[in-house]
């Protein structure tokens, strides 16, 4: 007995049983076997159908496999038993080089950035996704969108879906992808169109203010985000909630070669009309303001400013920014570049004073609410001007991210459940890592403890209430590491503290030095002083070494207290808090910021996207080997496929399991009228499963090795 494969790829039973359709081409809607273990299914058949298979003869089932081995396994659990990095990397290849840049480890979804555009996010695309179980259909984003919210609607409980990877990867894509997925497929009203529109409009405003022109991307954001989509118990989304995490307030002064300033003053610039731009006293080119050019590219092909400053006009007025609250924004927005022309000169006393009045001038029209006359010299005045821009602009951005939560909060009471999306900075290595990438790594560790723990937690808890015995993996757990960075009293960040706590006294050498002091001895932690006894690799003097879960990072102090400290701010913050009341550094607000983020993850379901950037030079079907493997492991792929395999690769409910296979067994075929543990237990025996190779649980059968499946999906393809 065979299959008939048709032209359109469909596969009926071939020979005097009675004809069952089985399956459909590659990217259609699956209406029948819906008990089969379609992970395995779709290798064998969707996937290759589309292309591959054109008439019935036995020859395509070998072109089936043959297209199998050239787009790889839609599963990394599928791939053979001691996968190696290798191997893993070569399926990747595979299916990328086929347009296939989602992949799954188990419900995990690796995504690979295509630098192109796929028509795989079209209306009708999505509609294929709802509501269909996540193994009936390739891997795709939606399925983990719809997954994730098919559950939410049946349990009624909260989830998240964590999507990582580095700058470039296609996170902030992945985002907004699964946003439209929900406002396309979701249930709504008229009434609630509006807040459809608020959800989504949220992005460009965002996007403005938040995102800049890099080298790694053209539209990098320099800001974490959480985003939580609360939806009513008809599943309509009804309102949302903003997080944003460490806005990289840098930028605004200073920028690196090939790189731009936040896009909004470019869009301003280029889009605003004249009597606005009058109004707030600039020129329309770029060239005039000194923030703005230092990258030396204001103008980039990929980027329409006009156009985006249209988009972000309308967006303003549907998330509800009246006319006033757009002056003061704009105002402000001016107002930095205004700042940034100032030029001082030194008068008589070695004191700084304003070259030029104008830019004040316009400062003060448009933003400036008063002055504060401080003598300072030339060099402490540019130090403070820059200091005044930056925190000007990291202000206005914590406005906007408020102003847009009043805009998309429901005020209704009744019980909502939410779907959380985590878009957030990924694991950083640069040339030099400052201050910045300590805390980005330390993120990073953080949401890797996380998934390590949910991960782990999830599978012990289905085993312990399925009654199946289960021997803990193991596992590296970073939370040593976590513990280093930010243990009270112990860890770099408590001491950082201390040490801007000794102001004057301290510097960022004496910082190095408590460390040594104190972190010294520890295993992740590595210093000039320290790096003979630990490690031959050579260190700078100003530098300390972490060795993180994903690899070893040099940092360089200089600047850590600074930073720290965040002057501006906190001489501001001292003026009006009462005394007494505690101030807390930047690495101490961000770390419990980090910490009430993983408290709201922890009380949700999770769900994983791990993104990777195939090249460094956004280019369409690169896929740069070296780069790659680089990111599968410290995005720890490798090692959350070791988790998925150590316990059972597969389990399914006995029901569904006995459906799919019981033509295999004489006793349960064509129908099992006794209990389905039973059928399977039946089953098993007569296709000859060995003990270690499953166990059986309350509800569901386990199976420890893919290859099992494996074979058995073989003999019931090849009966
Ligand atoms: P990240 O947020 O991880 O830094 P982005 O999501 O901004 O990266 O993606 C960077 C760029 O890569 C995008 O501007 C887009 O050009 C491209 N890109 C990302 N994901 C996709 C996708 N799924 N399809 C096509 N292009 C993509
Ligand atoms: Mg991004």
């Amino acid at each position: 007995m065979g299959f008939i494969v048709t032209s359109s790829g469909e596969r009926s039973w071939k020979g005097n049983e009675p004809g069952v359709v089985c399956f459909v081409p590659g990217f259609a809607h699956i209406n029948h076997q819906k008990a089969g273990v379609y992970c395995l299914a779709f290798e064998l058949r969707l996937l290759p159908l589309d292309k591959e298979v054109e008439d019935n003869t036995d020859a395509n089932m070998e072109g089936a496999l043959i297209a199998r081995d050239r787009v790889g396994v839609q599963d990394f659990v599928l791939l053979d038993s001691h996968t190696s990095e290798t191997s893993f990397l070569n399926n990747l290849r595979k299916r990328y080089q086929e347009n296939l840049i989602y992949t799954y480890i188990g419900t995990l979804l690796v995504s690979v950035n295509p630098y192109k555009e796929l028509d795989i996010y079209t209306v009708t695309q999505m509609q294929l996704y709802r509501g269909v179980n996540f193994f009936e259909l390739p891997p795709h984003l939606y399925a983990i969108a719809d997954n994730a919210y098919r559950v939410m609607c049946s349990e009624y409980n909260n989830h998240f879906i964590l999507i990582s990877g580095e700058s470039g990867a296609g996170k902030t894509e992945a985002s907004k992808k699964i946003l439209q997925y929900y406002a396309v497929t979701c249930p709504t009203t008229e009434q609630l169109q509006i807040v459809r529109d608020r959800l989504l409009l949220s992005n460009p405003v965002l996007e403005a203010f938040g995102n800049a022109k890099t080298l790694r991307n053209d539209n990098s954001s320099r800001f974490g985000k959480y985003m939580d989509i609360q939806f009513d118990f008809k599943g309509a989304p009804v309102g949302g909630h903003i997080l944003s995490y460490l806005i990289e307030k840098s930028r605004v002064v200073h920028q690196n070669h090939g790189e731009r300033n936040f896009h909004i003053f470019y869009q301003l610039l280029e889009g605003g009309d004249k009597d606005l731009l009058c109004w707030l006293g600039l020129e329309r080119n770029p060239q005039k303001y000194a923030y703005l050019i230092q990258g030396r590219c204001a103008k980039v092909f990929s980027i329409n400013d006009k156009n985006d400053w249209k988009i972000v006009r309308k967006a303003f007025s549907i998330i509800d920014f009246t006319e006033k609250d757009l002056e003061h924004l704009f105002g402000i927005v001016a107002s930095v570049l205004h700042l940034g022309n100032i030029q001082f000169e030194e008068d008589s006393n070695g004191h700084a004073i304003i070259r030029n009045g104008t830019q004040i001038k316009w400062i003060s029209k448009v933003s400036l609410t008063s002055q504060v006359l401080s003598p300072l010299n030339v060099d402490l005045a540019f130090y403070a001007r820059d200091a005044v821009a930056k925190a000007i602009y990291g202000r206005t951005f914590t406005w906007l991210v408020n102003k847009i939560n009043g805009s998309l909060a429901n005020k209704d009471s009744t019980r909502k459940t939410v779907i959380g999306l985590l878009d957030i900075y990924g694991f950083e290595v640069l040339d030099t890592n400052s201050f910045e990438q300590f805390c980005i790594n330390y993120c990073n560790e953080k949401l890797q403890q996380l998934l390590i723990e949910m991960t782990l937690k999830a599978e012990q808890e289905e085993y312990e209430l399925e009654g199946i015995e289960w021997e803990p993996i193991p596992y590296f757990n970073n939370k040593i590491i976590c513990d280093l960075v930010e243990q009270k009293h112990k860890g770099i960040i408590s001491i950082l503290d201390e040490e801007c706590l000794r102001p004057g006294e301290a510097t960022d050498l004496s910082f190095l030095e408590k460390l040594e002091e104190k972190v010294g001895d520890h295993a992740h932690f590595v210093t000039r002083k320290l790096a003979d006894q630990k490690t031959r690799k050579s260190i700078d003097w100003v530098d300390f070494r972490l060795l993180h879960y994903a690899g070893e990072v040099t940092y360089c102090a200089v600047g850590f207290l600074e930073k720290n400290n965040d002057l501006l701010y906190r001489n501001l913050k001292e003026v009006r808090v009462k005394k007494g009341m505690l101030f807390l550094y930047v690495a101490t607000q961000f770390k419990n910021s980090l910490m009430s983020l993983i408290e709201i993850l922890m009380s949700k379901e999770p769900s994983y996207v791990r993104c990777i950037k195939p090249n460094e030079n956004k280019e369409p079907g690169k896929f740069d080997d070296f780069l790659i493997r680089h990111q599968v492991k410290y995005l720890g792929l490798m090692e959350h496929l070791r988790v998925r395999r150590a316990g059972f690769a597969y389990r399914r409910k006995y029901e569904l399991f006995l459906q799919r296979y019981k033509s295999l067994c004489p006793a349960t075929w064509p129908h099992w009228h006794g209990p389905a543990a039973e059928g399977v237990e039946r089953l098993i025996k007569h296709i000859g499963y060995k003990p270690e190779e499953y166990k059986l649980g309350r509800t569901k059968i386990f199976i420890r090795f893919p290859k099992t499946l494996f074979a058995t999906e073989d003999a019931f393809e090849f009966r």
